[in-house]
């Protein structure tokens, strides 16, 4: 596995290969990452990892505790993608992604990145598909892998490439879970084991909507919803039912007759938790 800290390193180290896959990451690496590793090496002649924790998506450009207090972990991540069977990673500092400074030119996402996360997030989205569009263009890959545990995310990134002509497939990959259902995220090392088990009401909430479905009941969003705020330990921040391509909401009358997507965020303590199931 060959480590590219600079984008003069990444692109000699491209130099002669074939279908290339992309698994862009900020690191902290768990079980979810390599499964999208997973799925890239499947399908293509080499894969790429990126680690890079990216200010532009953070609150106030990265000038505030979440960017702060992510976790970076390289040597760690460094071995879990050589297990997972990476062939390049790219991992450049700050500087080295946004030489001078912070770009002056971004990538706009509109009302798909502005709703949901993007409303508690302002500029998150923007920032995501800038330095996606920038890891696109630095690797050219054939291929690239993003967790539908971040649905929005994959809604956005689908719509970068079709809206800005980028040849790339997007290859979405299953959300994988711990033993006790809550997605794994790199923010759940942040939570104490007490905040952990007070988690587990947003997994359950979700499943217990998508039983509802699977036997033609009628889904009690507003219910599910209360449920999570009034949850030990736990602040809601949305639970939306959503069209999963587009991320408009849906009006459901109880019953439901179309592909659909539920997503939700809640903080436990100070930590921000999402996860969605699709109906
Ligand atoms: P992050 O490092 O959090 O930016 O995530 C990098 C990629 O891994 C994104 O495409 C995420 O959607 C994906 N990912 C993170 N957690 C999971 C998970 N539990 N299951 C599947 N994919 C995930």
């Amino acid at each position: 596995m060959q480590v590219a800290t600079t984008k003069k390193a990444l692109i000699d180290a491209l130099l002669h290969h074939k279908s290339v896959g992309l698994v862009p990451t900020m690191g902290a690496l768990h079980s979810g990452h390599a499964s999208l590793v997973k799925a890239a090496r499947a399908e293509n002649d080499t894969v790429v990892a990126s680690i890079f924790v990216n200010p532009l998506q953070f609150e106030a450009l990265g000038d505030c505790d979440d960017y702060r207090n992510y976790p970076r972990q390289l040597d760690a991540d460094l071995a879990l993608l050589e297990e997972a069977g990476v062939d390049i990673v790219f991992a450049p500092d700050v500087e080295e992604m946004y030489p001078g400074g912070l770009p002056l030119v971004w990538a706009r996402t509109g009302s798909i990145g502005t709703k949901l996360e993007g409303a508690s997030r302002p500029g998150h989205f923007d920032g995501v598909a800038t330095v996606v569009a920038k890891l696109f263009n630095l690797v050219r890959p054939d291929r690239a892998y993003f967790g539908q545990k971040d649905a929005q995310q994959v809604a956005v990134i689908r719509r970068l490439v079709a809206d800005l002509d980028i040849p790339v497939e997007i290859r979405p990959v299953p959300i994988i879970r711990g033993a006790d259902g809550l997605a794994e995220s790199s923010r759940n090392q942040r939570l104490s084991a007490d905040q952990r088990a007070q988690a587990l009401v947003l997994p359950q909430v979700l499943s217990a909507l998508q039983r509802r479905k699977a036997a033609g009941e009628a889904l009690d969003i507003q219910g599910a919803r209360d449920t999570l705020a009034s949850a030990d330990g736990v602040r809601l921040d949305h639970l939306e039912i959503v069209d999963p391509a587009t991320l408009e909401p849906l009006e459901i009358d109880g019953l439901l007759t179309q592909p659909a997507l539920v997503v939700a965020a809640i903080f436990v303590g100070p930590v921000r938790l999402i996860d969605n199931i699709e109906l």
